[in-house]
């Protein structure tokens, strides 16, 4: 039997454990915290009957991964909210994002000839894109000309592809999703990660995990107990002697971790590439618990399932770019996500629970609550007056929490253009270390963060060849 261990269980964690166990591998999972699942996990902060999604709450692109494929079968539920993103103005009307292209583009007026040639396309393709886009930048594509086509606007910075568009809802719309790299928008490749949600969630949606995003860390740790894996909760890695001896060892770690716990016996070139791997900005968050939910000033906000305030074109990206520079804006980014809207079941009667996070600089130890606050306060006038509970999770929290979120860097690295195109080092394949069955399989790998497992899977699907073993999926 083939013995083969993973450090840590988030969404890529146990997606490689479960891919390795389905090849018939013995898999051992050991986790630091006393609950699996990393960035996958639920709380409930508010008291019973309010569930939080304590990390990653939005799935455009873990519903369609192939690494979290016949989960339904161990309860994995999606809902979709009837909007899957919405992004308030000023003084215009909100700019809606819904799964259909169509449908997104009749709302955008001037826009929407250009909205659908620039998603048109791609989202149509998406089913045969997606095993290009979920993985490493540079490799063979299996559909060259299909990603040439969705790869070339990608190399551009966001705030030069949002002048494409003559509307301010177009911009802002485009402009806001590209926000969720953190990285200023007028930098080269700044485009990718937005326009990958994008043409993902035109093709599939938004949606959000039914129970709570725990639901897909347990849809998967049964999946995996079910292959005969082991998962130990409670076991912080630190020392290569606490590891039984093992064939594969897959580390769903930071590469600043990967090189404490492995030092000298990773090769020079991966030592230099993983102490030179860089975090960037940082999330503060806070969840309120709402008394009838939002008082939004426009009603359609009410029925989105993730609302981005952010203000115009200029001010996304003056406030991206401050942030990255280590400045803290005095109306910063806010994602804001209203899951129950997709998933009832996560309120209590008329108490909704309101996720929310600013973009705020790597390591930022102010009180951003206030600031968030505002924010939600300028585009729904008399949300203060619907709080019932306040839940803040600053990014010092985020980092003691888990290890890969290094100074609140919820991205396990900034996605500067080097990081995107090499990953975390420069080489064939980024899932390799350099040590003979030592493989990284964190969000630091392509394709990147977000709990769609993707690394996990492929990390593993390397380790499945180099060992021998025969994949199934
Ligand atoms: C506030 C927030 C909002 C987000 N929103 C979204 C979203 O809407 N959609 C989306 O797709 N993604 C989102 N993300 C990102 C997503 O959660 C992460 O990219 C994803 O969880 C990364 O998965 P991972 O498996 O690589 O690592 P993690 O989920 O970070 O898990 C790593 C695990 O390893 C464990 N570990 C670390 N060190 C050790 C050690 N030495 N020994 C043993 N165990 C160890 C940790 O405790 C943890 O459980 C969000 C994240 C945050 C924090």
């Amino acid at each position: 039997m083939t013995d083969t261990l993973v450090i840590g269980s988030g969404p890529n964690g146990l997606a490689a454990a479960l891919t390795l166990a389905r090849a018939g591998a013995q898999v051992t999972v050991l986790e630091a915290a006393d609950e699996i699942g990393g960035g996958t996990r639920t709380t409930q902060p508010f008291g019973e009957g309010i569930l939080v999604d304590h990390c990653a709450g939005f799935h455009p692109m873990a519903v369609g991964s192939p690494a979290l494929a016949g989960l339904d079968r161990y309860g994995l539920q999606w809902a979709w909210p009837e909007i899957d993103a919405a992004h308030p103005l000023d003084h215009a009307a909100p700019a809606l994002l819904h799964r259909s292209v169509e449908q997104t583009a009749a709302g955008l007026g001037a826009d929407a000839r250009r909205w659908r040639l620039l998603f048109g396309g791609p989202s149509r393709a998406y089913g045969k894109l997606a095993a290009d886009i979920l993985g490493p930048v540079v490799h063979l594509p299996r559909h060259p000309l299909l990603l040439g086509r969705f790869g070339a606007p990608t190399v551009l910075p966001a705030a030069l592809l949002a002048r494409f568009f003559r509307t301010e809802q177009a911009r802002a719309l485009f402009l806001g999703t590209t926000a969720h790299a953190m990285r200023p928008l007028t930098e080269v490749v700044s485009s990718a990660i937005g326009t990958g949600i994008l043409t993902a969630g035109h093709h599939d949606g938004w949606p959000v995990v039914v129970g709570g995003t725990h639901a897909l860390t347990e849809a998967l740790a049964k999946a995996l107990l079910d292959h005969g894996g082991r998962i130990e909760t409670g076991v912080r890695v630190t020392s290569l002697d606490q590891l039984p001896p093992a064939d594969a060892v897959l580390l769903n770690l930071s590469p600043t971790a990967a090189l404490d716990l492995y030092g000298d016996r990773l090769p020079a070139g991966t030592r230099r590439s993983y102490r030179r791997y860089r975090y960037g900005p940082a999330a503060f968050k806070v969840d309120f618990a709402v008394e009838h939910g939002v008082p939004w000033r426009d009603a359609d906000l009410a029925r989105a399932g993730t609302v981005h305030l952010g203000g115009g074109p200029a001010e996304i990206i003056a406030n991206e770019k401050a942030v990255a520079s280590g400045r803290m804006p005095e109306r910063p980014f806010v994602l804001l996500g209203q899951q129950y809207v997709a998933d009832p079941s996560r309120s209590r009667g008329d108490v909704h629970p309101v996720y929310s996070y600013a973009h705020v600089p790597a390591g930022y130890e102010g009180d951003a609550t206030e600031a968030i606050t505002a924010q939600v306060e300028r585009f729904a006038p008399g949300f203060r007056e619907r709080i019932v509970g306040v839940h803040v999770t600053a990014p010092g929290q985020f980092a003691a929490g888990n290890t890969n979120y290094v100074g609140g860097d919820i991205l396990t690295g900034a996605k500067s253009p080097g990081a995107l195109l090499l990953g975390p080092r420069p080489g064939r394949n980024p899932y390799r270390t350099g040590a003979r069955g030592v493989y990284l399989c964190s969000a630091a790998a392509p394709p990147g963060p977000g709990a769609h497992g993707m690394a996990g899977y492929r990390a593993a699907q390397l380790a499945i060849r180099d060992l021998g073993l025969r994949a199934t999926v």
